[in-house]
């Protein structure tokens, strides 16, 4: 069994993702915690961040859009230790093109052990949280038997 501690700055790397149907839900808890999302560190896949920066007037680096690419691209950066975070409202009610990468996307982010909200709840819990404004580290446990 291998293990390694990653460390979480108080100023957090979060990313934003949004299915379409979710889009405007995830905008409401972007505004309503502007304030808090501003001490942070954004990052989105690219309609979802380009529908965020231009409400929140904050800046957010954009990968592709999802369906192209973002996903993975985020979930290349979580396994590289550059996010702390998964804001991902995904949509349970319709199939998504890119259903894959999106499985792909919240598998890598239980690997590496990140905190997750699915859904407005969550994401109200987790912003809450004394841990998303303080220093935290997480461990990472690779039961992969070699
Ligand atoms: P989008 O991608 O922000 O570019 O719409 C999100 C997704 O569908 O995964």
């Amino acid at each position: 069994m291998n293990s390694v501690r990653v460390k979480m700055n108080p100023r957090k790397k979060i990313a934003l993702v949004a299915h379409d149907n979710k889009k405007e839900e995830l905008l409401q808890w972007a505004k309503y915690n502007s304030e808090t999302l501003k001490n942070h560190e954004l990052y989105a896949t690219g309609t979802t961040g380009k529908l965020i920066s231009e409400a929140l007037g904050v800046k957010i680096k954009r990968m592709m859009s999802g369906p192209v690419g973002g996903d993975q691209q985020l979930g290349a950066k979580i396994a590289e230790g550059k996010i702390d975070i998964l804001i991902f409202f995904w949509d349970p009610l319709e199939p998504q093109p890119h259903d894959p990468d999106v499985k792909a996307l919240l598998r890598i982010a239980v690997v590496w052990n990140i905190p997750v909200a699915s859904n407005r709840a969550s994401a109200d819990f987790l912003i809450s949280s004394q841990l998303f404004h303080s220093e935290y580290e997480r461990n990472v446990i690779f039961n992969i038997g070699r």
